[in-house]
Formats: structure tokens, C-alpha cells, sequence
């Protein structure tokens, strides 16, 4: 059993690679729901439905979210109606909203709906929402306000100089059933290359998750989101920054940090940070990481299982190390004891 933490596109693509070389019922997928947010009634969860869709292969091919073969009927009257059109949905896309606001409006929770939405798609890796609790991430900015992390990124396209980054709703949330385990009981947890701060932090930020990845027996293993010392697509290099992290390979893994990281995986243009991640304690390895086909995921993935199986190995080695110690140590014990006895 696999877990992976998971923000969305980068996740989604790295999750591709992932069940092309495991079974996808052998994954189960921890998914940020900080950016989810309410538009016109609807709970839209953007990060679970991009890799609903990602999975499914239903996914809009240039865009790489939202679906493909889409129409926006219902925007262009809205926008005839004097909505502002900054959050598009698309048609196909609000049958899924509609569908999702609907059940939880009955009651179910996310991780409930969520799970029935991945088997109507026919999605067999294991989607689980964060927390079924409310969360929201909210970006603060110097010129002093507070922001839903979606008017940042999608109305405003990132221009505020941001301030600080907080998870609303995280002291009283709790892990939806299933994540606390699946961290415990994997053999591998993987940290996909989504963004460390907006989709990595806010998981971390659900209380008992960033305590069950120290406590896990299993080792766990990133994926650095910055490639050539650059963001790949979004703006985790805007956001870095305000949690006091480097922009760079090494400096995101430094903000994960060797208590919880065991492995980190960069792109081999970022080879020059391996000896720094392993300096800090983390095992480090440079490959492709651009996943742009699924050859590349695939094989970024493979690397990824190595990597944590040489951690496990290491530290199965340690075991029997500190046992073959101990067994030594006693035998020594019981030696000094009979030299005792023979000197006397
Ligand atoms: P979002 O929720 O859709 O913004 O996506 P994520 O949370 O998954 O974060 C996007 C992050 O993934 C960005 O920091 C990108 O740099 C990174 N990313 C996207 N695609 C790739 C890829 O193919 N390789 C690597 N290494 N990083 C990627
Ligand atoms: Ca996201």
C-alpha cells in the first residue's frame, strides 16, 4: 500500500506515473481541500477533481484541469447576468458541483462523496480529502488583506505581495477517516511535487497528519516541485518565500525537513542539490522529473519506490545492526561476568 500526499496537477501527473507501475488499488491519495471554496451555492473542490479527472483520462489535455470537451453555456449566462467571470466553470464540470453540494447537503461527508464521485469515474486509487472538517486557505498580503486562497491565485493571478499563509478551520479540523492510517500502514508514503505551502502545507497543517508522517515506520519520499530552480507551473515561487523557504530543490525539502522527509527525489537539473538534501540527512537522487509523459511519470515513480526501499533497507539494516549490538554487547556482558569470575 502506497500513500501520497497531493496538491493537484502535479499530483494528478505524478499519480498517472504511479498506477502505471502499481495497481491503483494500491494507492490511496491525500488530498488538499485548503483551495476548495463556495461559488453560487456549489462546494467546489478543485484539487480532487483535478485528479478525478486525471485518473479517469478525462481531463481538458492543454489546460490540464477542468474537463475536456467542455462547454460553458451556463457562464456565458451568467456573465449575461453581471457575474464576474473570474472562477469559470464549466458545464460538465458544475453537474459534478451540483451533484457533490447536494450530498453534502444531505449529510455525507466529503470523503463519502468524494469516494462515490472517484467510483462513478471509474477511478480505483483511493481519493481522501484531507479532513471532511471546513478549512480554507487564506493568503494574507502586505497591503494588509485577507484573501480566499482562490481570489489570489485566480482573481487577483498572484500580483499581491503576500504576507503570510494560514489554513482557517486547521485547530479544530480533524484527518477524514482513513488518512491517519493509511500514513501508518503504508510501506511507502510519497510526497508528490505539488506546491509545498498551498497544497502540501495545508495538509501538513491538519492537526495529527504532520505527526503521523514522523511517527510512520514507512519511509517517506518528495518530489521536488521546482525544477531548474523554478516552479513548473503555478506559484509556489511567490509563497515560498513568506514561510521563510528558499526557492530552489534543496530549499523545499530543508522546509519539510529530515524529521519528516526521508528521501527526496529532484530533477536532474537540480543535481548540484543533492549533496546539500544530503548533508541536512535526507538520501537525495537527481532523474527527470518533468512529467509531461507518462513514460517519465513512470519511471520518476519507479525512482521514488527505490529510493524509499533503500531508506526501509537502511533502517531494517539499523535494526538488526542495533540487534546484532545488543546480542554482542550481552555476549561481551557474560564474558566480562566469567573473566570476572575467572579473575577471582
Ligand atoms: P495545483 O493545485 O494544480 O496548483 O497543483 P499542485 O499543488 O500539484 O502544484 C503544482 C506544483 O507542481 C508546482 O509547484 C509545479 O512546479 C509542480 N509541478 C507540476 N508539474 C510538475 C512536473 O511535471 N514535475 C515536477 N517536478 N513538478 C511539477
Ligand atoms: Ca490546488
Amino acid at each position: 500500500m502506497y500513500a501520497v500526499l497531493a496538491g493537484g496537477v502535479g499530483a494528478a501527473r505524478f499519480l498517472r506515473g504511479l498506477t502505471a507501475i502499481v495497481a491503483p488499488e494500491q494507492v490511496t491519495a491525500i488530498v488538499n481541500v485548503g483551495d476548495d471554496l463556495d461559488r453560487f451555492g456549489l462546494r467546489i473542490c478543485p484539487d480532487l477533481d483535478s485528479i478525478t479527472y486525471w485518473l479517469a483520462e478525462v481531463v481538458h489535455p492543454e489546460q490540464q484541469w477542468g474537463r475536456a470537451d467542455e462547454r460553458f453555456t451556463v457562464a456565458e449566462e451568467l456573465i449575461r447576468l453581471g457575474h464576474e467571470p473570474w472562477f469559470t466553470l464549466g458545464d460538465r464540470d458544475l453537474a459534478l458541483h451540483l451533484h457533490r453540494t447536494e450530498q453534502l447537503r444531505r449529510g455525507l461527508p466529503l470523503s463519502q462523496v468524494t469516494a462515490e464521485v472517484a467510483q462513478a469515474f471509474g477511478v480505483a486509487v483511493r481519493l481522501l480529502p484531507a479532513t471532511d472538517d471546513r478549512v480554507e486557505t487564506r493568503i494574507t498580503t502586505v497591503d494588509g488583506r485577507d484573501l480566499h486562497f482562490q481570489e489570489y491565485w485566480v482573481r487577483e493571478r498572484a500580483a499581491p505581495e503576500v504576507a503570510g499563509v494560514h489554513l482557517a478551520g486547521a485547530p479544530l479540523a480533524r484527518p477524514a477517516p482513513g488518512v491517519v492510517d493509511a500514513l501508518l500502514s503504508a510501506d511507502a508514503v510519497l510526497i508528490a511535487p505539488s506546491n509545498p505551502v498551498v497544497s502540501i502545507g495545508t495538509i501538513l497543517a491538519v492537526p495529527g497528519i504532520a505527526e503521523a508522517l514522523r511517527q510512520t515506520v514507512a519511509p517517506v519520499v518528495g518530489v521536488s516541485p521546482i525544477v531548474g530552480g523554478r516552479v513548473v507551473r503555478g506559484m509556489a515561487d511567490r509563497l515560498l518565500p513568506a514561510v521563510g523557504a528558499e526557492v530552489s530543490a534543496a530549499g523545499v525539502a530543508a522546509h519539510y525537513g529530515p524529521g519528516l522527509l526521508d528521501g527526496w527525489v529532484v530533477d536532474h537539473r537540480d543535481a548540484d542539490a543533492v549533496g546539500q538534501v544530503a548533508a541536512a540527512g535526507i538520501r537525495c537522487v537527481a532523474t527527470d522529473t518533468m512529467m509531461d509523459d507518462v513514460e517519465v511519470a513512470a519511471a520518476l515513480a519507479r525512482t521514488c519506490l527505490d529510493l524509499a526501499a533503500e531508506v526501509a533497507g537502511e533502517a531494517a539494516g539499523e535494526q538488526a545492526g542495533d540487534a546484532a549490538g545488543e546480542a554482542a554487547d550481552e555476549a561481551a556482558g557474560e564474558a566480562a561476568d566469567e573473566g570476572a569470575v575467572r579473575a577471582s
